[in-house]
């Protein structure tokens, strides 16, 4: 009887695959508790004010810097981009309601893109002309956090797409 041996050398790739950190993977729920629903006084939501101090206390070191001084993420490296789940997304740092799921899109940005907020007085629009461009800048309307900026170029109804940093929000699961 005979035996043939036939080894294949083949090649091989010695280099390690290379770990992607992918944030997706990363837990992004919270608890409902986080939802802080709008006050009103005289018909006027009802604001929150606190020293930069007092928001150092309680923000983490990212969503201070795009909140309190206007910072944006790294795009495709927040943890909301690309969650799909239902539920609410709220401001990051008092709570209230901001964007739902059901007005997320995919805008291709690396930021979650929003047609519209929850309600009209929920945010507020400022122009800002830094960076050699004239934008619109979307803050909270309660506690004045910053959360991105607003173009025209989004899908229907509105038109509109609200770019949004992920440090700025906090995800609430719809059960
Ligand atoms: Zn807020």
């Amino acid at each position: 009887m005979k035996y043939l041996c036939i080894v294949l050398a083949l090649a091989a790739c010695s280099e390690p695959e290379q770990t992607q950190a992918y944030s997706a993977a990363v837990s992004t729920e919270t608890s409902a508790d986080s939802i802080v629903p709008a006050q009103y006084d005289g018909g006027k939501l009802v604001r929150i004010n606190k020293s930069d101090a007092e928001w150092k206390r309680t923000l983490s070191e990212m969503s201070y810097y795009v909140m309190r001084e206007e910072g944006t993420e790294r795009a495709f490296t927040g943890k909301l981009w690309s969650n799909k789940a239902k539920g609410t997304y709220v401001c990051h740092a008092c709570g209230l309601p901001l964007f739902s799921s059901a007005t997320k899109f995919d805008s291709g940005t690396g930021w979650p893109s929003y047609y519209q907020p929850v309600a009209a007085d929920y945010v507020r629009e400022n122009k800002d002309s830094s960076l050699g461009m004239m934008r619109v800048e979307v803050e909270c309307a309660r506690c004045g956090g910053h959360l991105g900026h607003v173009f025209d170029d989004g899908p229907a109804p509105t038109g509109l797409r609200y770019c949004i940093n992920s440090v700025s929000l906090r995800f609430v699961k719809e059960n």
